[in-house]
């Protein structure tokens, strides 16, 4: 598929801000949007005249594509301001990879590298007073691209939208959570698309977390849809254990997503002198390791809630609580992606990328 733009950014400006009526200290997750936003049609083979315009509703027709086939992909990534107002992205070359990566997978042309980055840079640093400084604040990024081609017809569209929206937001911390391991549904498939961040992968989770929430659970892990045997996400997150002072996670594979959090965990471990593992785990050697007294920390792990600590987990009925550690594997991972994200620490990693 031909992604070649050679366009140059059109650039529209808002004519007042709306920034005036935020409370910024009350707001939830997601739901407020900055000034502008990123806008590239795919046409006639090829993407138009990529385009920063007002935020704001569109006209889109009831019979595009995307509203009855779901096809869609989308990206979750972050901006952070320092104590000097510098801004940083976190590894962003990661997104648009992995955004081109699940695009393939949906029957969608890729969007060019550069032109996103171009658009990124441009897009955050001209709403940069949208991000608060301050730990835990930031602009939550969302690119994202759609069928926009009319017909219901199943067949891949001709035409899409790729965008990106910025939401500014505070730390999203709820407080340790309770899972509950799938015994019955599943978040995907062997050969399906769960590797990728399609967008029927969250609605199709919405019903089964629901169904756990009645029990009194926050979040599902989910487990390999095959047997429901290895330990696979948690939530929308990936997802850690922690036996005695190891490690372990599972690999990706075309049922787990490879998160970029994740990764830099590994790596993070790594330099920490922290033994790792990444290797399947079974729902019974966590069982066993619970018993022993071996089993320390379980923790989520993804762009939003950056790590997010696991107080219980529940399985056939029966629910286990997870002992307070005094050295939190989870918080010191924390604490030193946070670090590197707003600039507060040495980044040996090169993973910081500053917006000029
Ligand atoms: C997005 C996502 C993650 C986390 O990825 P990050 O790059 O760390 O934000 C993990 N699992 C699933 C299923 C996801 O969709």
């Amino acid at each position: 598929m031909n992604t070649i733009t050679t366009k140059k950014l059109h650039i529209e400006r808002v004519t007042t801000s709306s920034i005036h009526e935020v409370d910024f200290t009350n707001l939830v997750f997601g739901k407020t949007f900055t000034d502008h936003m990123f806008e590239c049609d795919f046409k006639d083979g090829s993407w138009q005249t990529p385009t920063i315009k007002p935020y704001g509703p569109m006209m889109i027709s009831p019979g595009a594509k995307v509203f009855h086939y779901g096809q869609a992909v989308f990206e979750g990534m972050k901006a952070y301001k320092d104590d000097n107002d510098d801004v940083f992205l976190f590894r962003p070359e990661q997104n648009i990879e992995r955004i081109n990566k699940s695009s393939m997978r949906m029957a969608i042309p890729e969007f060019p590298v550069d032109v996103f980055m171009d658009a990124l840079h441009t897009l955050v640093g001209m709403d940069k007073d949208w991000i608060q400084k301050g730990e835990g604040n930031s602009l939550y990024l969302r690119p994202f691209a759609v069928a926009t081609e009319v017909g219901v017809s199943a067949s891949p569209s001709n035409e899409y939208k790729f965008m990106i929206l910025m939401a500014p937001v505070q730390a999203y911390y709820k407080g340790a959570v309770k899972v509950l391991i799938a015994e019955k549904f599943s978040r995907s498939a062997s050969g399906g698309v769960g590797a990728v961040k399609a967008a029927g992968n969250y609605g199709a989770q919405f019903y089964p977390t629901a169904l756990a929430q009645e029990k009194g659970f926050q979040q599902i892990i989910w487990t390999d849809s095959d047997e429901h045997k290895y330990l696979e996400e948690a939530g929308t997150m990936n997802v850690f254990f922690r036996i005695n002072d190891t490690l372990i996670t599972a690999p990706v594979s075309d049922r787990i997503l490879d998160g970029v959090t994740r990764k830099s965990i590994l790596e993070m471990a790594k330099f920490n002198g922290i033994q790792t593992q990444v290797r399947k785990l079974t729902v019974e050697e966590l069982i066993e390791a619970e018993k022993q007294g071996s089993l320390k920390e379980i923790f989520g792990a993804g762009t939003a809630a950056v790590v997010s600590l696991i107080s219980h987990f529940g399985y056939k009925d029966k629910v286990y609580e997870l002992p307070k550690v005094e050295d939190s594997y989870a918080s010191s991972f924390k604490k030193q992606l946070m670090d590197l994200q707003y600039n507060k620490t040495q980044d040996p990693f090169g993973w910081r990328v500053e917006v000029k």
